[in-house]
């Protein structure tokens, strides 16, 4: 029996009004599907905002989670742990990484990496080189020091004084990069693909640049893959797909296929600078967190799984393509992998909150990404059945609003 007693309103009279949830409440998942408190199944394409990379309940992660469960759950730093270990080892033998440090969010793994290229550069050159250049339109988390960096002003006006010290190029945007870096510049940060900025992928060149600047001036390059990470480019990571490399990286999101976790990986001789002391968080690393990242991890990095993401890749954009084509719907299907941007043609512009409204209401769930921009994050794993009956459910969504305006 699913608990009916509370329901959407209780939202607007107990929870703080910084969310708009849809009105119905999802109740239950099993792969690519949700059922909500009515019984009204849907075909999530959302995967929990690029989190749920498995789907819902995927058996490895249910069994990690509950064996883990009955043994040990938090015993904090002071001590290490098994699964902390064994994700850790396996993370760097997967990457260019050489140490780890275990967080519980995006933005906590992203504070952890501005605060390492920061302490870095203070103990290696002066307290002068502190200066950050990342991207407008960039998306790093919502802590003070993210929301500074990310490059989206709506997220950090009105919070009192900012951090200082930081800059910001358009995307995509070679000479200006080569501008706005300098001797001061600590690091560049930018996320590989843009993906709350609008699913942007990075161009091949700007990530070279971005390379190559940082080793003219001694800065270190930060990729946030929180969204782009663990699989969901087609490769474990997305800086593996371009072949550049940076020197520190944040994971999160599908590195917990939605348990929180987030992590930032680095060199030993970057990691070096967090020295006993510099830095912490309570539960960072802790054995649940860890158990179920490494099952998702030991299931994602697998070559089939990989490679399925491309040939999912080339179902979904050959459909919506499709459907983009049918009902002048879309200009342009853009993305990575599985990190997917249907762009509103001119006429349909402004209009991609209708259309996911309207798509939850034929049954399946997609995401924004700005006004702009109709965003999927589906599962890694998703069946071409699921496929199918998500995207079927879209088009008849854009099949109604279509009719609807031609009769207006
Ligand atoms: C979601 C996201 C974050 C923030 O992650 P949280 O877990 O919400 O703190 C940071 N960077 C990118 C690129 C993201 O997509």
């Amino acid at each position: 029996m699913e608990n009916k007693n509370v329901n959407r309103s209780d939202f607007d009279q107990f929870m703080v009004p910084n969310y708009a949830p849809m009105s119905f409440i999802p109740v239950r998942g099993e792969g690519a599907r949700i059922w909500d408190q009515n019984g009204q199944e849907r075909v999530d394409l959302t995967g929990g905002i690029a989190v749920t990379s498995l789907g819902h309940c995927h058996p490895a992660l249910v069994k990690a989670l509950q064996e883990q469960a009955g043994k040990l759950w938090h015993i904090s730093n002071i001590y290490t742990n098994e699964p902390a270990l064994r994700l850790a080892r396996k993370l760097c033998e997967a990457t260019f990484a050489e140490r780890v440090f275990f967080a519980n969010s995006g933005a906590e793994a992203n504070e952890a990496c501005l605060k390492l290229v920061r302490r870095y550069a203070y103990n290696t050159v002066g307290a002068q080189k502190d200066e950050i250049i990342a991207t407008f339109n960039g998306f790093h988390g919502r802590t003070l020091f993210t929301v500074s960096v990310g490059g989206q002003p709506k997220y950090a006006e009105g919070f009192g004084p900012k951090p200082g010290g930081i800059n910001h190029v358009p995307y995509n945007d070679c000479d200006a990069l080569r501008t706005a870096v300098s001797d001061k510049t600590c690091a560049i940060m930018v996320e590989p693909i843009q993906g709350e900025g609008g699913v942007l992928p990075a161009k091949q060149e700007f990530l070279q640049t971005a390379r190559e600047l940082c080793d003219q001036h001694g800065a270190l390059l930060v990729f946030d893959e929180v969204q782009s990470g663990m699989g969901r480019s087609g490769h474990l990571f997305a800086y593996q797909c371009y072949g550049v490399t940076p020197d520190v990286l944040s994971s999160a999101k599908s590195l917990g296929g939605g348990f929180p976790i987030g992590a930032m990986l680095t060199t030993g001789k970057i990691a070096e600078h967090f020295s006993v002391g510099t830095h912490g968080t309570t539960y960072g690393g802790n054995l649940l967190a860890s158990v179920v990242a490494e099952a998702v991890l030991d299931v994602v990095n697998q070559p089939e799984v990989l490679e399925g993401v491309k040939q999912r890749q080339e179902w979904f954009q050959s459909r919506l393509k499709q459907i983009g084509d049918q009902y002048g719907v879309f200009k342009e299907v853009r993305g990575l992998g599985l990190l997917l941007g249907c762009v509103m043609s001119d006429s349909w512009a402004g209009k991609a909150g209708e259309v996911m409204k309207a798509a939850h209401d034929e049954g399946v769930m997609v995401l924004l990404a700005g006004p702009d921009v109709l965003r999927l994050a589906p599962s890694l794993v998703i069946t071409e059945e699921e496929m199918k009956q998500g995207l079927d459910s879209l088009e008849r969504a854009i099949d109604k609003l279509a009719s609807q305006s031609k009769a207006a």
